[in-house]
Parts: C-alpha cells; sequence; structure tokens
C-alpha cells in the first residue's frame, strides 16, 4: 500500500459475504425475522384487508415514514403485512406455494454468495451442483441421465420457451437446410405447433417470440377433466401436413392449471412421433406427481417427450424461481451453444473448465439449483412424495365437501390438488350466478378473509366463472379446507342477498 493514498470508503456498509460476511448478516437476520412475525401478526389472515386502495396507502405511508435506521425492519413489516401468504390455510387460489423453511435458508446461502451460473469462475461448486441436479431429475422424468441435458430457468414460461425454439431449430432447420437461430424463419414454410385448449398461455408467448406467431399454434379440443382429445390431435396433424404445413411440436400439458388434468401422454407421444414432430410436455404443474408414489403412474409416457416442463415453486415448496427444463437427448441442444469470449473460451474449455452457458438462454442466472438440492438431500423423493399426497388429500376433502354442499357445485373430480367449483345461488341466471361468484370472491379479498382462485374453463362461454382453490399447503388441515368452503358459501349467500336486494 505504500505510496498509494487508502480509497475505500468510510463506514462503508458491510458485505455478505467473505469471512466477515456472517456476522454482518447475523443481526440483520434476526430484524428481518421479527419484522416478518409482526407483520404477520398485523395482517392476521390471508392478505391485508381493505383493497387495493387500503394497500396503495400504506405502502405510501411506510415509504414515507421509514429511515436509514429502521428501514430494513419497517419495510419487512409492511412487505410481511401486506402479503398474501401461501402459508395461510385460507390463502388457496394460485400455483403459489408456501416455501419450506430449509429452501428458503438454503436460498439465503445463495444470495449472501451470489454465484452466477453463466461462468465458471462466477460458480465453481454451483456449476457442478446444477449439473448433478440436472443428472437426478432426468433420471426422475425416465430419461437416461448420461443421454439428457437440462439447465434450471425462471419458471415453466421460460421453459416453454426453450423447449420450442430447440423444436423449432431442430424441424426447420431439416425443412429449409439453413440453420433458424441464424436465418430466421423462411417465409416459404409454414410451421405449426399444437396444444390443447387448456394448454398455458405462455405457449401462444412463445410461438409469438420464436417469430412463429401466435397463430401458428393450433388449439387441440379437450374432454372435461380438460385433457387434451387425441383423436382431435391425429385429425388436425393430417389436416395440417395435407395443407402442406409443417408440424413443428406437440405440446403436451401434464396438470393443467386449473384442473390438473394431464394429457394422455403415450397416445400423444405416437401421434408426434408418426407426424415427426417434436414433443414437449409442459409439467410445471403435474411434474410434482413424479414425487409420489401414488400419483407418478399419472405421469406414464413423460419419458418419451423431447423435452420437459417442471417447476419446483409448485408442487415442490421451493421459493420462486425455481424452474427446470430437460432435453432427453442433449445433442437437441446444439442450436443454444454459444461461445463468448469473456465467458467460455474454448481454450478454458480444452483445459476442463466447464460450462453451463449454452444451456440457458439467460446470462446472469442465481443458482437456484442449490435450494432445490438441499431440499431433495434433506426430506428424500420420498418426504417430498408425502407432502404431495398431503395436498392431494386436501382436495379430494375439498371436493367431498364441496359435493354434498347444497349451495355449492364440483366441476370434477381433483386429479392433482386443485378443485375447481362454483356458488350455486337459489335462483339466478348463469349471468347472475357469474356476477355472484365474481363478487363474493372479491368480497373475500376486500375482507381479508380469503384468496380463492377464479377462472373460466375452455368449452364453456366466455364470462362463466368458475372458483378454484389451488392446495398446496400440507399443513392445512381438512377442517381448515372446510372453514374455507364455508366463508365461500356465505360470501355467495351475502352477495346473493344484495342483488335480490
Ligand atoms: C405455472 C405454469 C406455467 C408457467 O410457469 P411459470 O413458472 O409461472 O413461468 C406453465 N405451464 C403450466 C401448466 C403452469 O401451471
Amino acid at each position: 500500500m505504500t505510496g498509494h493514498a487508502h480509497h475505500a470508503v468510510p463506514d462503508a456498509p458491510p458485505l455478505a459475504g467473505g469471512v466477515s460476511g456472517s456476522d454482518a448478516l447475523r443481526p440483520l437476520l434476526g430484524t428481518v425475522l421479527d419484522a416478518l412475525a409482526e407483520g404477520a401478526r398485523r395482517r392476521n389472515g390471508p392478505l391485508p384487508a381493505g383493497g387495493p386502495a387500503r394497500t396503495a396507502a400504506d405502502v405510501a405511508d411506510s415509504l414515507a415514514a421509514c429511515g436509514s435506521t429502521d428501514a430494513l425492519a419497517q419495510l419487512t413489516t409492511l412487505l410481511a403485512q401486506g402479503s398474501a401468504d401461501p402459508a395461510e390455510p385460507a390463502c388457496a387460489a394460485h400455483l403459489h406455494c408456501p416455501p419450506l423453511a430449509v429452501a428458503v435458508a438454503a436460498d439465503l446461502a445463495v444470495s449472501a454468495l451470489n454465484p452466477s451460473q453463466d461462468s465458471w469462475d462466477q460458480a465453481p461448486a454451483a456449476t457442478e451442483l446444477e449439473t448433478a441436479l440436472v443428472r437426478e431429475l432426468a433420471a426422475l422424468v425416465g430419461y437416461d441421465p448420461a443421454q439428457a441435458a437440462g439447465v434450471v430457468t425462471s419458471g415453466g414460461t421460460e421453459s416453454n420457451l426453450m423447449g420450442l425454439m430447440l423444436a423449432r431449430d431442430r424441424e426447420l432447420t431439416r425443412e429449409s437446410g439453413r440453420p433458424t437461430e441464424l436465418t430466421g424463419v423462411p417465409g416459404h414454410l409454414t410451421p405449426r405447433l399444437f396444444a390443447s385448449a387448456a394448454a398455458h398461455f405462455s405457449v401462444q408467448r412463445a410461438a409469438a417470440v420464436l417469430g412463429l406467431g401466435e397463430a401458428a399454434v393450433v388449439s387441440v379440443p379437450v374432454d372435461a377433466d380438460l385433457r387434451m382429445d387425441p383423436d382431435a390431435l391425429e385429425q388436425r396433424l393430417k389436416h395440417s401436413v395435407a395443407e402442406g404445413e409443417i408440424p413443428v411440436a406437440v405440446v403436451a400439458t401434464a396438470g393443467t392449471t386449473d384442473t390438473g388434468g394431464i394429457d394422455p401422454l403415450p397416445r400423444i407421444a405416437d401421434l408426434a412421433a408418426e407426424y415427426g414432430a417434436w414433443l414437449h410436455v409442459d409439467a410445471a404443474y403435474g411434474g410434482g406427481a413424479l414425487l409420489s408414489d401414488r400419483l407418478a403412474p399419472l405421469l406414464d409416457g413423460l419419458a418419451r417427450a423431447d423435452s420437459v416442463s417442471l417447476d419446483w415453486h409448485k408442487l415442490g415448496w421451493q421459493p420462486a424461481p425455481a424452474g427446470v427444463f430437460l432435453v432427453r437427448r442433449a445433442e437437441t441442444y446444439a442450436p443454444l451453444a454459444r461461445r463468448a469470449v469473456y465467458l467460455n473460451p474454448a481454450d478454458d474449455e480444452e483445459a476442463g473448465y466447464p460450462s453451463l452457458l449454452g444451456l440457458s438462454l439467460r446470462t446472469t442466472r442465481r443458482p437456484d439449483a442449490f435450494k432445490i438440492l438441499a431440499t431433495l438431500r434433506t426430506l428424500g423423493r420420498s418426504g417430498l412424495g408425502r407432502l404431495v399426497d398431503a395436498c392431494h388429500d386436501l382436495a379430494r376433502h375439498a371436493a367431498a365437501t364441496v359435493a354434498d354442499h347444497p349451495a355449492l357445485e364440483l366441476h370434477t373430480a381433483p386429479v392433482l390438488t386443485t378443485v375447481v367449483f362454483r356458488y350455486r345461488p337459489a335462483s339466478a341466471g348463469p349471468d347472475g350466478t357469474d356476477r355472484i361468484n365474481g363478487a363474493l370472491r372479491r368480497r373475500l379479498l376486500h375482507e381479508g378473509r380469503a384468496v380463492v382462485g377464479r377462472t373460466e374453463l375452455p368449452g364453456e362461454g366466455p364470462g362463466r366463472v368458475r372458483l378454484k382453490l389451488t392446495l398446496l399447503n400440507p399443513h392445512t388441515t381438512p377442517a381448515e379446507v372446510d372453514a374455507l368452503l364455508h366463508m365461500v358459501a356465505e360470501a355467495g349467500k351475502a352477495e346473493e342477498a344484495m342483488s335480490d336486494g
């Protein structure tokens, strides 16, 4: 240091990493944990009461009032108080799970060390850990881990985009003889993607992003459980080929977002093979069934997919994001390979430094594999499977309660952990029924009493409102589910009385 001025900022705030990082974090963790508890106590329910205007005012007040010494405590309290907390039994609308404490603790380690998966020299151990996780999950899906490849993603949306990108590049490169990723989609080709009417909207988004256009997605009809009708798929594939179009990919959904319906995978795999289309299975929700001995057989045929989307921030109890994208054969990943001279230079790779860069669409990337691995090692597949089964049992219990309730109407028996139903007013036409169901849900939100899902199903007219419970909290008891359904029925009665009056 001789001859140099000391440039360090005086009183610079402490960092989370390094030998003294833990000492710097420890008191702040106490602050955060106390504030989380205080916020939950003040909220005293599944979400803050008072609706959007009240939340906006609370946020504005807190931002104006907190200062440099108490910002962390004040804002954490605000966040907790103002959260819709999926750990509350009456918070049961979305595929948004209460994360396990072990997963959140593991995620803290990741945040403190901040490795980035885009080059080995930013993430030596994390690179190996992600590679190990991908191998384990490939085996879980039924792939040969030595042949498969994959990456941890931000979720089903990104995984679906990647699957359809690889499909596009395989099929259209074969057709045009030129790599799609460099030249774009040749104008004389008409690529088509086939997905059920209940497939996730990210399939259309992916088609748009990939330059195929949303109109390239052919919608295949579904049955009442929202499963793809394979005869209709066959008919559409046949028609498409007769028209000179290219069936680039079939997207099967293993666990539709609303009903958990699982498309008939073996038959769809046969059809995709027959028509030379890539098979992508969106198992963002249903992939969790692989953890359960009872439910795993529902996914028979999954191993025939060219690519698969999984989401461990749904049936996997991870804090988001925890998506996974897998391909059955690593060589189909080639179009994504990238050489960035500052990240994965050839001489480093030749010298044995591995790189995950070419596996992801992203550059900087958190090692979200870490929390998943820590959870899998702590609970094992069977421990996680018991949580899946507990939620499946809750859904079956909820369905039985709905079926027995004079004012509630069940849509279909649950497949995974969702229950689709509606309030049935004593006297109201279809439009009145829809209005009451929509309003009862907002009433519960506004009162801070429950977060219940709302959806509309393909095959029913637009505006035909259905309610939904998405049960992802294995600690919820059947009595709590019954209490929630009772609240829904009471809110329905109150709305009905208002629309009668
Ligand atoms: C949730 C979901 C997605 C989207 O996944 P994200 O993780 O939210 O990006 C895609 N497909 C299905 C079937 C889903 O349930």
